[in-house]
């Protein structure tokens, strides 16, 4: 994020400043006293490294206290707090490719190495390992035996856990080979994913509070005061970094490449994963395919650590006050990240829904640049309960959309007004409906531009009519011209009229007129599903239109005998209730009529009937299948599933067992799914589901 604009006075960079610290600091304890994080490491990253940038800009603001004076947390009370021999430092960050070639650049720069301006960039060895994402410590051996294990604390003071250590089964108490007199070891504890899954398990059916995630259960278990304790739960240790005396003379590695195999003879676990790599290029390769690879470890890693190879540069690179410089974690793009909220915006949906969305300084999130996230609706708007210039949480996880996680109320500036959903629709202005008992807010004015827009849009889609040409941009033209006034005008355009629009040919024009003429023959479903009646999507749209041969009797089915269409397979209370609102909308019944005075039959064709009746008399696409469902589904309530399901034939049941055919998973599904992978039984997603059913249809 960055810093407050320069022309704002300079109280203002040194309240943010007090307010950074204040924030980290308290996050800091939370997370490295207290294992429970108040703030998500990505979050804490970049607040940090805001603090960062405005104490370089503004050296007069930087404190003793300031987190970025510090390494780590303080050792916490319960254990003896004892002396590193050798201070335990942090690393510094990169979080882009641009970051760590600086990052090369500097360390040149300290080697003396920089290249002449015609020279290639000197290549120099370095080391790729995985970050794990874990809890360093420090290991003490003296002749060859164990002597002491320490957390890593503040960096030179940590907490004594030398029996908890002893527990953990890939550290060696005695090294297997000849010692030097004494020996220092640092590497990651961690907990592997599987048991940190049955920790939290344990904890719920105890009623104990949850660990947030593997490193937090890690640490809260090194920190325990009864070594049976940690001795159950299985810690595991990667070795990454060994110091043996200056005065030792039997062998000695020279790079960390060697170090790691000293280290592996010794006895110790290193990760396998670790790669020499002859130059950046070859460090860029190594991060970048370690981006999905690493979702398949069974320990969390939230980046790669590159280290110098040759220890002697090592040694003449030194390290700044809290990192060396010959070492870098390049971490992988956050999915989560704060940003300063500049407003709150509003969408209109095709049926009138108004969907508040925030827009704020952009962030760079899962690899995009993100400046806009949804806020759902009114209430979610309420719940977070913003403020203008409030710094709040986005999250943006691969394909899914951002939202807006939390606000950081501790950083909102002094006076920020609270900021709300507006009253009046933003397209055409007519005053914002919300019905009690509804979470969505809406604009009623049926001839609202935005509406119609999304109507169009809607109608013209490849499940709809499918007409090819018809984009997002002629519609808007089509709109703000007023050219088009209803879906119904989109069969009253003509080429030459069209051939006056921007970027619109002849031929293009002519084309898209046949595209529409070709539109009237698509099937009855599919005109159906394009009116873009609430609930109704492509499946249901298909149900319906397989139970009512044209519109006009399925209109006056829902209006007058709603209970003949709920008893409809496949068709709940909601779906008949939204048909029944649709069809009784005077706006609606004019659309009809608009329609059918253009040719459009609204009706299934003799041939659509034919083919109807000789399916009917053959079983549903899922008769004699059990159904287990899971987890919660993207668009589709668990009601619907259930219904659709039993439509085709098929019987939901409650439990896994080998007698079910398949389970429909949602996300944040838990044992059943767990259960299903074990017994072999296929799983599909809810777009699975629609193509099974879609294909016994189609
Ligand atoms: P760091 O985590 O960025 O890097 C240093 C640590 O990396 C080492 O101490 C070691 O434990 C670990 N590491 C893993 N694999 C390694 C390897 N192969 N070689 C060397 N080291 C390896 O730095 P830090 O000072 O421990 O902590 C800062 C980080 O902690 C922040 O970046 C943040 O993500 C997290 N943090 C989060 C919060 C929060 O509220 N969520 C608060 C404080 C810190």
């Amino acid at each position: 994020m960055t810093a407050p604009a320069p022309d704002n006075a300079s109280n203002q960079f040194s309240e943010r400043a007090a307010e950074l610290r204040q924030l980290l600091t308290r996050a800091a304890h939370a997370y490295y006293v207290l294992d429970a994080p108040e703030l998500e490491d990505a979050v804490y990253d970049q607040l940090y490294r805001e603090l960062l940038d405005l104490e370089t800009a503004h050296p007069e603001l930087v404190s003793a206290d300031s987190p970025t004076q510090r390494v780590g947390g303080t050792p916490s009370e319960g254990f003896a707090s004892v002396a590193h021999r050798i201070p335990l430092f942090s690393l510094d960050n990169a979080f882009s490719a641009e970051e760590l070639r600086s990052w090369y650049a500097r360390l040149l720069k300290v080697l003396d190495r920089e290249p002449q301006a015609s020279e290639p960039l000197p290549a120099l060895a370095m080391v790729g390992e995985l970050k794990i994402d874990g809890n360093a410590l420090a290991l003490s051996y003296e002749n060859g035996v164990l002597i002491r294990g320490t957390t890593r604390g503040d960096g030179e003071q940590g907490e004594e856990i030398t029996t908890n250590v002893r527990t953990i089964a890939s550290i060696p108490l005695r090294l297997q080979l000849d010692p030097p007199p004494w020996v220092e070891v640092r590497g990651e504890a961690l907990i592997p994913d599987r048991t940190f899954a049955a920790i939290n398990a344990d904890r719920a059916a105890r009623d104990e509070p949850l660990f947030a995630n593997p490193r937090n259960a890690c640490a809260g278990t090194l920190r325990q005061l009864d070594p049976k304790v940690v001795a159950a739960r299985r810690l595991d240790f990667f070795a990454y970094t060994l110091h043996l005396p200056d005065n030792w003379e039997g062998p000695r590695p020279i790079s960390q490449w060697e170090c790691l195999s000293w280290l592996s003879s010794a006895g110790f676990r290193v990760n396998p994963n670790a790669a020499l790599l002859p130059d950046l290029a070859a460090v860029e390769t190594f991060f970048n395919s370690w981006d999905s690879q690493r979702h398949d470890l069974d320990y969390a890693t939230d980046g790669v650590v590159v280290k110098l190879n040759d220890l002697r540069l090592q040694d003449s690179a030194g390290f700044t006050q809290k990192a060396p410089r010959w070492a870098i974690a390049l971490k992988y793009p956050a999915e989560e990240a704060p940003s300063r909220l500049l407003r709150i915006t509003c969408q209109v949906g095709r049926t009138g829904v108004i969907t508040p969305v925030a827009e704020f300084e952009p962030v760079a999130l899962a690899g995009t640049s993100v400046s806009r996230a949804t806020l759902h609706n009114a209430d979610r708007l309420a719940e977070l309960d913003l403020h203008s210039g409030d710094t709040i949480v986005v999250r943006k996880a691969g394909e899914i959309i951002p939202e807006v996680l939390r606000v950081l109320s501790e950083l909102r500036p002094e006076g920020a007004l609270p900021l709300d959903l507006p009253h009046q629709c933003p397209s055409c202005a007519s005053e914002l409906v919300r019905e009690s008992g509804e979470a969505a807010t809406r604009c009623v004015n049926s001839s609202c531009p935005a509406i119609l827009r999304g109507a169009l849009r809607h109608w013209v889609s490849k499940g709809a009519l499918d007409v090819e040409g018809m984009g997002g941009k002629l519609i808007e033209q089509l709109v703000e011209r007023g050219l088009i006034r209803s879906i119904s005008d989109l069969y009253g355009l003509d080429a030459a009229l069209l051939s006056s629009l921007e970027r619109m040919g002849e031929k293009s024009a002519e084309n898209l007129i046949s595209a529409m003429e070709a539109s009237r023959s698509q099937p009855w479903a599919r005109q159906l599903y394009g009116l873009g009646i609430h609930h109704v999507g492509e499946v249901n749209a298909k149900g319906l239109a397989a139970a009512f041969p044209d519109i006009d009797t399925l209109a006056r089915t829902a209006v007058d005998h709603p209970e003949a269409i709920s008893e409809l397979h496949g068709i709940g209370p909601e779906i008949t209730q939204s048909l029944q609102q649709w069809f009784n909308t005077p706006a609606n019944q004019r659309l009809i009529k608009q329609l059918q005075d253009v040719g459009l039959s609204l009706a299934s064709s003799e041939q659509e009937r034919q083919e109807l009746a000789s399916r009917s008399s053959t079983d549903g696409v899922l008769s004699g299948q059990t159904v287990v469902l899971t987890g919660t589904l993207p668009s589709m309530s668990r009601t619907q599933a259930k219904e659709l399901i039993e439509a085709a034939g098929g019987k939901v049941s409650g439990s896994v067992s080998k007698k079910t055919s398949f389970v429909l998973a949602g996300e944040e599904a838990g044992s059943k799914l767990e259960k299903a992978n074990k017994l072999g039984i296929s799983v599909i997603d809810e777009a699975g589901l629609v193509a099974l059913l879609q294909s016994s249809q189609s």
